[in-house]
């Protein structure tokens, strides 16, 4: 980990209708870094991540990657730039392959849609020759390749967490999102998750992961940054996070801290 800033998020405020999702956030993701984001039910992480790709524009703030500015890009755009994410609740094709599942992630670049007809046919399918070599290397990462063909649909739970993963790093994401990757896993599937996230980093991707587990959390996370009602409460250390009575306190005063512990 380096003091290089890759992800910059500056005075975010996002509201919904008279509900304030999130006040004055700021913090900063650094270049190598595991970032968690925690916060009781409500505290505003998705809506987070869903301000930094894109999805929603926000009244005021700005989000940058590697000093580009993000806020006011389409979603599309924002993948382009580097930034992949995972979803709370899980996004697969079930009725397409896994292979095909992830190899939808690998169109990154708009330079190679399939429709671009300005790319002279031997380039296209070089470029798709490397896609789809990337593909099965992203599958294989999650233990996948082996049954690439089979439909995502007949996954269990915990693989098409994985499958996910796989199509956010199929493109090589400088930046990557994760909304709440362990729910629902046991816990050796959690260890493992556990692994892969940190060999991701150690092949140049940096991690900004929203959880609920604590002990994932804490294990996996060199810094964490505290919502709690739309604002932001702390950024620090594991330790420094565990032992702030504004911490406990935010997470004391919700029910999902009973659940934190349990899940
Ligand atoms: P978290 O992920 O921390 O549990 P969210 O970011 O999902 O929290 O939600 C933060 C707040 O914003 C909640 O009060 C939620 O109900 C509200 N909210 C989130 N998305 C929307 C939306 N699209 N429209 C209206 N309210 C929303
Ligand atoms: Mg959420």
């Amino acid at each position: 980990m380096t003091n290089e800033s890759i992800l910059e998020v500056d005075g975010i405020r996002q509201e919904f209708g008279g509900l304030v999702a999130l006040d004055n956030v700021s913090f900063n993701v650094r270049k190598g870094e595991i970032h968690g984001l925690i916060g009781p039910n409500g505290a505003g992480k998705s809506t987070l991540i869903n301000v930094i790709t894109g999805i929603y524009k926000p009244r005021q703030g700005k989000v940058s990657v590697s000093g580009t500015k993000l806020t006011g890009m389409r979603p599309d755009q924002v993948y382009a730039a580097g930034i992949a994410r995972t979803f709370q609740n899980i996004r697969v094709w079930p009725e397409l392959s896994l292979f095909d599942n992830v190899m939808i992630g690998a169109y990154r670049s708009s330079e190679i849609q399939p429709w671009n007809a300005l790319l002279r046919k031997k380039k296209l399918r070089q470029r798709v020759a490397g896609m789809e070599k990337a593909t099965l290397e992203a599958l294989a990462t999650f233990d996948l390749d082996k049954i690439a063909d089979r439909p995502a649909g007949s996954l269990s739970y915990g693989q098409k967490k994985l499958l996910e993963l796989a199509r956010a790093v199929v493109a090589s994401p400088t930046l990557l999102l994760l909304d709440e990757p362990a729910a629902g896993l046991n816990p050796v599937e959690v260890g493992n998750l556990q692994e892969r996230i940190r060999s991701l980093v150690g092949g140049g991707t940096s991690v900004l992961v929203i959880e609920h587990n604590m002990k994932f959390v804490m294990g996996l996370c060199e810094n964490i940054s505290v919502l709690n009602f739309g604002r932001k409460i702390m950024t620090g250390t594991p330790s420094e996070v565990q032992n702030s009575p504004d911490v406990i306190e935010a997470y004391l005063g919700s029910t999902s801290f009973q659940n934190s512990k349990k899940s």
